[in-house]
């Protein structure tokens, strides 16, 4: 039996990884077969995480996180779990391979799910052009022409950081009014570099290597028009990934894991939350390393208090 495992191999699982692992307390990280590294993985420069004045590939930065977890003694998966048992002193974990891991506690850290427009062009220009950020690339896109799709008030927020760098950012929404909050609104449509392209759905998306435009189709009469842009941001809302978990711990009206206070800590034990998956609002890489040292923190005082469950670390398929 474990004393630690964390699910998640994004900046937040990783970052517990390092504290748990520090600690001695010999953490398994169950990484996920396919999306192991998270949502860095999907993007290029990332200029705004500290330590890295030049800047560095999402890609890089995340290996760097997990030879620094190993470094420690972290042992890692590369298998999705498929099965979490949380209640009761010792937590058990079932992978797709059918191993099931018991520890006496988790720190569940499986991060958000951007929402896609569903383009096949969006994913193979995601760093390129298409963000779903601009609090991360809006810095790129420095009197530029950008556009971003959705008519939340993420969209609005997104339109309105972006008009700091982008010399004309066009507001692109399926209807003709918008659901974002009315002080949003008046704030957005007094911009003068926001303009607002209304009943229009992106159909294409131009560019070999980088975005060089996109191509709108309108809802209401089908006529095809194209925007002139080098920045797609798509602000159609994300889903936090809780579905292991419906059932066993509590959910926010926003979708996200609910935690005790600035802690980690869920309704159940022993059982510990970390990064995008708690976060509605910030949804930083450093926000969520942060938020992994918490729930590392976290893990260790609950093994503290409950130390006569401490138990040996065994290897890592244990089967049934
Ligand atoms: C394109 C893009 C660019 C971005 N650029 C920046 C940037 O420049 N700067 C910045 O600060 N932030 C940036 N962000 C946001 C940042 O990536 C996230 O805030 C951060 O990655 C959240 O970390 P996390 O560990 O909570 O979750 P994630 O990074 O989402 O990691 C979650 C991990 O859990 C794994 N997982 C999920 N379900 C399971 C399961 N059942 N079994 C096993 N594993 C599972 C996933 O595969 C993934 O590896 C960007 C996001 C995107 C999409």
């Amino acid at each position: 039996m474990r004393q630690v495992i964390i699910v998640g191999s994004g900046p937040a699982g990783y970052t517990a990884a390092i504290y748990a692992a520090r600690a001695n307390l010999h953490p398994l990280l169950i990484a996920s077969s396919v999306e192991f590294g998270g949502e860095l993985m999907k993007t290029t420069e990332v200029e705004n995480f500290p330590g890295f004045p030049e800047g560095v590939m999402g890609p890089d930065l995340m290996m760097k996180m997990q030879e620094q977890a190993e470094r420690f003694g972290t042992e890692i998966v590369y298998d999705d779990v498929t099965k979490l048992e949380l209640e009761g002193d010792v937590k058990r974990v079932t992978v797709g391979n059918g191993d099931v891991h018991e520890a006496l506690t988790v720190i569940y850290a499986t991060g958000s799910a951007y929402r896609k427009l569903g383009l096949e062009d969006e994913t193979r220009l995601s760093g390129y052009g298409v963000s779903w950020c601009a609090t991360c690339d809006g810095a790129f896109f420095k009197q530029k022409k950008v556009a971003v799709i959705g008519g939340g008030d993420s969209a609005l927020e997104e339109a309105t950081f972006l008009t700091r760098f982008a010399d004309r950012v066009y507001l692109v929404h399926r209807r003709d009014s918008l659901r974002a909050s009315a002080a949003m609104q008046d704030r957005a449509k007094a911009d003068p570099k926001i303009e607002f392209v209304w009943n229009s759905e992106v159909a294409h998306i131009y560019g070999d290597e980088k975005v060089a435009g996109i191509g709108l189709v309108n809802t209401e009469d089908g006529t095809e028009t194209t925007l002139d842009v080098t920045g797609m941001f798509v602000a159609i809302g994300s889903d936090p990934r809780t579905h292991l978990v419906h059932g066993q711990l509590d959910i926010t009206t926003l979708g996200t894991i609910a935690v005790e206070g600035r802690s980690s800590k869920t309704n159940l034990p022993g059982v510990f939350a970390a990064g995008d998956v708690i976060d509605p609002t910030y949804k930083q890489a450093a926000t969520a390393a942060g938020s992994g040292v918490v729930a590392a923190l976290d893990a260790e005082h609950y093994l503290a208090a409950h130390a006569d469950k401490t138990v040996t670390p065994q290897p890592v398929a244990a089967s049934v």
